[in-house]
């Protein structure tokens, strides 16, 4: 068979497909191609917009979710193989590999693509509609008498995070918003059940107590609604504070989740009280020895 000269790259070849190589066609025309790159995602629940529908990886799973958007976004000539998803900012990288042919020429072959699409920031209707019943509720961690340094802050949040993960297949609402205060964290739910939840997971892993304020904020459907905040109070005294409790001087030997110990520096006794006992006497910090 006599060669040939591809216009488009120069190479030598054995034949030519509409005025070009195999590999020129294949690069011309490729197996995917996307018709819409953004997606319009819930910056609640994560849940993506796809057919008039709102559809969340956790109850489809990564793959199939992406197999719909692809679906739904792209044209595919061929069969998906392997799809390598990663998710960064807004955007989600798709790194897919098809199996087929762009001409009937051409022999079947594995080609990957990568592919990038842009989340645009909207409201579920599932969030829109917790949103919409005002139920939701505010998480408070502080600390007392020091504020949570940056180690404590981040304990924290690897604590929620890990309950969110556990909480992943149920309906218990979601974190609308983070705030980091100058001696904690303010945490926004969609439900008064979550911030609760919370409020006791993290209450367990430090020394603190609960504190639950209801705030009326009106009546929908002759039912009275309320702004709920969970406040957990985290103890931050060390081992050799001084103290004033109940006008007596102490030091404090050792503290752990649910007692302190503390010694009389006048009557040179040693005491074990609840953290309960002791945030409801008030204790004042006075120094350090
Ligand atoms: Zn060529
Ligand atoms: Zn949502």
């Amino acid at each position: 068979m006599a060669r040939v000269y591809c216009p488009h790259c120069g190479r030598l070849v054995d034949k030519l497909i509409e005025g070009m190589c195999e590999d020129c066609y294949i690069e011309k025309y490729p197996l995917i191609t996307v018709k819409d790159k953004t997606l319009l995602k819930c910056k609640y629940c994560g849940a993506v917009y796809l057919r008039g529908k709102w559809v969340r990886a956790r109850k489809t799973g990564t793959e199939e979710l992406v197999k719909r958007i692809l679906a739904e976004k792209a044209t595919v000539r061929g069969i998906v193989e392997k799809i390598d998803v990663q998710e960064i900012g807004n955007k989600l990288h798709l790194h897919v590999t098809v199996k087929g042919s762009p001409h009937p020429l051409i022999a079947e072959r594995a080609l990957a693509y990568q592919i990038e699409f842009s989340y645009d920031n909207d409201i579920c209707i599932d969030c829109r509609e917790m949103l919409s019943k005002r139920e939701f509720a505010l998480l408070q961690v502080r600390g007392t008498p020091r504020g949570l340094d940056d180690a404590m802050k981040k304990k924290i949040f690897q604590i929620v995070e890990q309950e969110l993960y556990k909480l992943k297949d149920k309906r218990i609402g979601y974190i609308s918003d983070i705030k980091n205060t100058e001696n904690g964290v303010d945490i926004y739910t969609t439900s008064a059940g979550l911030a609760r939840h919370l409020a006791y997971v993290i209450h367990k892993h430090f020394p603190s107590q609960i504190v639950e304020t209801a705030k009326n904020i009106g009546v929908k459907d002759g039912r009275r609604l309320y702004h709920m905040t969970y406040a957990v109070i985290i103890i931050t005294y060390k081992p050799g504070d001084i103290i004033v409790l109940k006008g007596e001087r102490k030091s404090t030997i050792s503290i752990n989740n649910k007692f302190i110990v503390l010694y009389s520096i006048e009557t040179k006794k040693y005491e074990q009280i609840t953290i309960r006992e002791l945030l409801s006497s008030k204790p004042l910090l006075i120094g350090n020895s």
